[in-house]
């Protein structure tokens, strides 16, 4: 009888691991364990849970890709500096439920910064449209000095990670001008925005859209 001991204690790990695999997976049945791993190569400096764009905590599961430039030509104003702006509440949405302009990711030439988790809502794409509610948010910097070709490429590589962790098709990768922008509160159709304009052809969908489409494959193919 003396191995009785060991035996139980066995059995109580072994109770408590199937416990926990259970748990785990009913979690994930239930669509709460979604993925909000962050890709390789980010700085994660996030908006401060509980204030600004994140006052309200508004869950998303994301099912599309929604790519942005920020027209923002300033020296300096990189991934770095779009992140310290959201991170410190100095975009304003005065047009928003929330008060605040936020996006997912921002992209230079070296570098990539994360602002809000991508299982959240941010306000980048069409006020309370389905852009906002369902896409994270992708900007590319343009500011003087920043190679935009480079840009391109690591945005390209961002959202083919993205997409594979997400499960999200390339149909589901769209142009901010893809989201048609009515206000809620005015009720104010903007229509399309031309964004991002650099991966526009006479402010259309097409050879340079295309031409990251196939950019974004390539990678997603890749991984
Ligand atoms: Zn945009």
């Amino acid at each position: 009888m003396k191995f009785e001991p060991l035996d139980s204690t066995r059995m109580k790990f072994a109770r408590v691991l199937l416990l926990a695999i259970a748990a785990s997976f009913m979690a994930s049945c239930a669509g709460v364990a979604v993925s909000h791993r962050s890709p390789p190569g980010v700085t994660v400096d996030l908006v401060p849970r509980g204030m600004y764009a994140r006052r309200v905590i508004r869950p998303m599961r994301p099912t599309y890709i929604t790519i942005h430039a920020t027209e923002n030509r300033s020296r300096g104003a990189g991934a770095y500096s779009h992140a310290q702006m959201q991170k410190r509440g100095s975009l304003k949405g005065r047009h928003n439920s929330i008060g605040y302009v936020s996006w997912h990711f921002t992209v230079d030439d070296h570098s990539t910064y994360q602002s809000l988790p991508t299982n959240e809502r941010g306000e980048h794409a069409d006020y309370d449209g389905h852009g906002n509610r369902s896409s994270i948010g992708i900007e590319m910097c343009e500011n003087r000095g920043n190679d935009r070709a480079r840009t391109i490429d690591r945005t390209a590589r961002l959202t083919a990670w993205l997409m594979k962790e997400h499960g999200i098709p390339l149909s589901h990768v769209v142009p901010h001008m893809h989201w048609r922008m009515i206000r809620h509160d005015d009720h104010r159709d903007l229509g399309h925005k031309k964004c991002p304009h650099f991966l526009l052809d006479r402010g259309q969908l097409g050879p340079k859209w295309n031409a990251f489409l196939a950019k974004v494959a390539a990678y997603h193919r890749a991984l």
